[in-house]
């Protein structure tokens, strides 16, 4: 039976009010056990979409998501350990050069991850890329393996707030993601039930992120570390430029690939740098950078040893180590690889990241619905940045597909999404590190 105050809640949130801790404790609670149904939720969140939920809001909306499950007991693992989120990107595999980095520095890393959905890519997709690599990890066989290698990737299991895995799939049915007391909630709930004492988020700001205006992911950003903080967790947010793709990889064995490559030193920028800042700023909060945490970061990349974390993690959950040493003898490579040539002279203005998203998605490296498999094997790789100088003919990227048709439909959509100003333009490229919130 429905609850009595389902229709008081659905018109305080219509008439620009705010739920009690009680309200949102009794909602969520009401929608789990099947008392309130998808459109009175729906209705209700879209209403606050509009309206804005408070900050009162989003901690109670965590603090519900916690409590529906389980929340996972890292207490005896040595530690510190640390959690680390992305609000959601393109070409953005942070946590494969990150975990590494920081376990390489002594931190443990209990990552719990989860798949892709739009045009979005899933941490959890881009590892089963790698043959043999198990997500699926049990509670006792991730603290072990965290203890031992200093790092694990696992799905979030069932049990680990199962009210948000509900919520989230009606949001993003019914174009409730894009709410920053909503998308604080979902994230926070996660890292809180995850277990890890230190916390950092990568909050992207752009066209490919939720967040596409810099206010509005500066105050998610603020607002998540203000739950972190709230919940006894040592949480700092990074906001970053996605407005093109972080890396030039957008796919999942495409991406495996170029994250090896900066683990390996062989390639570098906008990846390599987040990522370093990220691993950075895990090391300020946890005090185990020394003076330069930067410095450290970096050390522990150039110097092999996050390679050999990251080797030693595909190691653990069943994956080939090979992959990282030739990336390409182990994973499948795609039977068609198509180089899109610029049309024209001119310089890169912009690489349209919700695009890519798309387009590597419709080659089938993505899912348009939850529990639509993907292919591994599949996607872009860009061969320009925002402000690089291209001739006509030169490669703006190649495309990794499926068959020939596929090549042909995303070759012509990948031209319209690097827009070429003329030679010699004065074109702003732009910022990758925007702002930093308590770190
Ligand atoms: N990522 C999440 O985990 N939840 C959201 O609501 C948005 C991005």
């Amino acid at each position: 039976m429905t609850p009595p105050d389902t229709l008081r809640w659905i018109a305080t949130k219509r008439d620009g009010g705010a739920l009690s801790d009680e309200d949102v404790t009794a909602l969520v609670a009401a929608y789990v056990d099947g008392l309130v149904d998808d459109a009175q939720l729906a209705a209700l969140l879209m209403a606050g979409v509009i309206n804005g939920f408070s900050t009162a809001e989003a901690i109670a909306f965590t603090e519900a998501f916690v409590r529906s499950g389980d929340v996972v007991d890292l207490s005896h693992l040595s530690g510190p350990t640390v959690d680390k989120h992305s609000t959601g990107g393109v070409g953005d595999t942070t946590t494969f050069v990150v975990g590494p980095i920081l376990a390489a520095c002594g931190l443990q890393v209990a990552k719990l991850s989860g798949r892709g959905l739009g045009h979005t890519g899933g941490t959890l997709d881009k590892l089963e890329a790698i043959p043999g690599l198990r997500v699926e990890l049990g509670a006792d066989e991730l603290r072990d393996q965290v203890e031992d290698v200093g790092l694990a990737v696992a799905a979030a299991t069932a049990d680990i707030v199962p009210a948000d895995k509900r919520i989230y799939a009606l949001r993003d049915v019914t174009g409730t993601v894009a709410s920053r007391g909503l998308i604080a909630a979902s994230v926070m709930s996660k890292k809180i039930a995850g277990g890890a004492d230190t916390i950092v988020l990568d909050v992207k700001v752009g066209d490919g992120a939720f967040m596409r205006d810099l206010d509005d992911a500066v105050a998610l950003a603020e607002l998540c570390v203000e739950i972190g903080q709230a919940h006894g967790r040592r949480t700092a947010a990074l906001v970053t430029d996605m407005s093109q793709p972080l890396g030039p990889a957008v796919g999942n064995a495409v991406e495996v690939a170029h994250a090896v490559d900066v683990l390996a030193g062989r390639a570098g920028g906008r990846l390599r740098t987040v990522s370093l800042e990220l691993a950075a700023a895990a090391l300020s909060l946890t005090g185990t950078g020394g003076a330069d945490p930067l410095a450290r970061a970096t050390a522990a990349l150039d110097g092999g040893d996050a390679l050999d974390r990251f080797r030693r993690m595909v190691v653990a959950q069943g994956g080939d180590g090979r992959v990282c040493d030739a990336p390409w003898d182990v994973m499948e490579r795609a039977p068609v690889r198509r180089a899109v040539a610029a049309p024209a002279d001119g310089v890169v203005a912009s690489i349209g990241a919700r695009g890519v998203g798309e387009l590597a998605g419709r080659l089938g490296a993505g899912r348009q619905r939850a529990g639509d498999p993907v292919d591994p094997a599949v996607g872009v790789v860009l061969a320009v940045e925002v402000g690089d100088a291209v001739t006509a003919g030169q490669p703006l990227a190649t495309l990794h597909a499926r068959d020939d048709g596929a090549a042909d439909a995303a070759a012509s959509r990948l031209v319209e999404l690097v827009t070429l100003a003329p030679v010699g333009a004065d074109v702003t490229v732009p910022e990758l590190l925007v702002e930093r919130v308590g770190a």
